[in-house]
């Protein structure tokens, strides 16, 4: 069985799959706020519990919102205050004894959707989170692509390219990121970042939905305003996919729901690449919140 952990900040999902990549368990737990030997003693009850179910030694993987240093693998995490500045993986296999995998949530979502029945022949998988920010997973051959530092795949904190940056005109907005530097993707291309560039050329705080029910009414302001995102999320994508050059990108969070995306991109995008490339297929998402427990467990499969 292959075991996956989604550990957010108010809850932990628990999932076990088959070899056959079925779900045969769910189970959710709270997270317990900043006490990380209750966190390590909550994992291995979930492990040792459904050991025993099964019958077999699970594999483990983890997901979270954070990054495992590469050089000592303390966890880097806001999100999770119990894990943070923790070595969660070393302390949970020395628990638990046995391999423990953990990666970022975004490279689970990634993985998740990579090993979709329909996508498993696929050789480059991208994902791509637009939700209230933007985060993205590289996966290649159905394994995520960690790199170095396990900072593969932060598209959100590559800054702005100049064509997108051009495009937004004279009145441009700067945004400060929270990873304190300037004009990284994450503050434009995300559900945040479509209401914050809202409010700063219309003057007016928005919900996303809001601008795009309104774009779908046919009204000017929301209809020019959503032209020009979509025009800018194509240059945005188009360097990304000049950059990694996927087979496939998969589209996730909150506005991945806005089908007009999937109806634009495959027009705008062509113009932006090298002429030699093609515009990679772009579907939204199937596994939707399963994905970081998914991904997580998937983490130890091999092709
Ligand atoms: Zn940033």
């Amino acid at each position: 069985m292959y075991y996956g952990f989604d550990v957010g900040g108010t809850k932990i999902e628990f999932g076990a799959f088959d070899s056959e990549l079925k779900r045969q368990a769910t189970e959710r737990v709270p997270t317990p706020g900043d006490n990380y030997e209750q966190l390590i003693e909550t994992l291995a009850a979930l492990v040792a519990k459904y050991d025993a179910q099964f019958g077999c030694e699970g594999t483990v993987g983890i997901g979270i919102p954070g990054i495992e240093k590469a050089e000592d693998g303390t966890v880097l995490t806001v999100n999770v205050p119990a894990a943070k500045g923790r070595t969660l993986r070393a302390d949970l296999e020395a628990k638990i004894g046995r391999a423990v995998a953990l990666n970022n949530d975004a490279n689970c979502f990634a993985l998740s959707e990579a090993w979709d029945e329909e996508l498993q022949g696929e050789k480059v998988v991208l994902g791509l989170i637009l939700g209230t920010g933007f985060g993205g997973g590289i996966i290649v051959d159905g394994k995520v692509v960690s790199g170095k530092n396990n900072v593969a795949g932060e598209l959100g904190h590559m800054r702005m390219p100049i064509d997108a940056w051009l495009h937004l005109g004279d009145n441009a907005p700067i945004f400060d990121c929270g990873c304190e530097k300037k004009g990284c993707i994450d503050n434009y291309l995300s559900g945040r970042g479509f209401e914050m560039l809202y409010a700063h050329f219309h003057g007016e705080e928005k919900k996303a939905i809001d601008i795009i029910n309104a774009f779908k009414a046919g009204e000017k302001t929301e209809s020019e305003f959503v032209d020009k995102y979509m025009e800018m999320l194509a240059m945005v994508f188009a360097g990304l996919f000049t950059g990694i050059d996927p087979d496939v990108v998969v589209l996730g969070g909150g506005l991945s729901n806005f089908e007009y995306i999937y109806e634009e991109m495959p027009k705008r995008v062509p113009k932006y690449l090298l002429s030699i490339a093609n515009a990679p297929k772009i579907i939204k998402a199937k596994h939707g919140d399963s994905g970081g427990v998914r991904g997580a467990a998937f983490l130890n499969i091999q092709r």
